[in-house]
């Protein structure tokens, strides 16, 4: 049984970046949409229990093709989402420290280059889709975008490790049309020791 993470704030605690309207519909109504599809799916298809990171690397070894893209789907919003509300706080420490700083002068100059990127990446995201910060197979930092609710995991491109949701779900409640201003705005909420756990974690796995 996949269970959703358990908001470490309240609905109203993201304001002003996120309203209560917006955080509750995204988490309650789309979040665990997600995650019951994906119980219904893995119950019915009688596949093995394993983690979600499993099922996300693994999804070629579902052979029915209408049930892998399903399970792709469905795994696919139900990882990203916890990832997704799991990095946002309303007491962010807003900068990475440390060896992801390093990491992040390394591989793109600097942190307002990687914002930079980031917003390229889910700017140019046509349609729904995500932007990701992730750890590729070589332990290098990367970025890409992704449509509907893929992401590095599957097909064993990296391990990500931030993400930006750009589904109209995510921000049309309250920004409407703005998604620039959305993905400008949702950089006070990243925690980037949420991040550099993950970072640190994905080096070594
Ligand atoms: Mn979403």
């Amino acid at each position: 049984m996949f269970k959703p993470i358990e908001l470490p704030y309240d609905y109203d605690e993201l304001k002003p970046i996120l309203d209560e309207m917006t955080v509750k519909t995204h988490y309650l109504k789309h979040h665990g949409t997600y995650t019951t599809n994906l119980n219904n799916l893995v119950e019915k298809s009688g596949i093995k229990e394993q983690s979600i990171t499993e099922l996300l690397v693994h999804l070629d070894q579902i052979p029915d093709i209408a049930l892998r893209r399903a399970i792709k789907n469905n795994a696919g919003g139900f990882y990203n989402h916890n990832l997704y509300f799991e990095q946002l706080s309303p007491t962010a420490r807003t900068e990475p420290k440390g060896v992801l700083k390093d990491a992040i002068e390394d591989e793109f100059g600097g942190f307002e280059n990687l914002k930079e990127k980031m917003n390229e990446a889910a700017l140019s995201q046509f349609g729904s889709g995500w932007a990701w910060l992730y750890v590729t197979i070589e332990n290098k930092l990367a970025i890409t975008c992704a449509d509907n609710q893929d992401n590095p995991l599957m097909n064993f491109h990296g391990i990500p490790i931030l993400g930006i949701d750009v589904w109209e779900h995510a921000y049309y409640l309250q920004y409407k049309n703005m998604r620039a201003d959305y993905v400008k705005a949702i950089w006070c909420l990243i925690d980037w020791e949420v991040i550099e756990k993950r970072y640190k974690k994905a080096l070594v796995s």
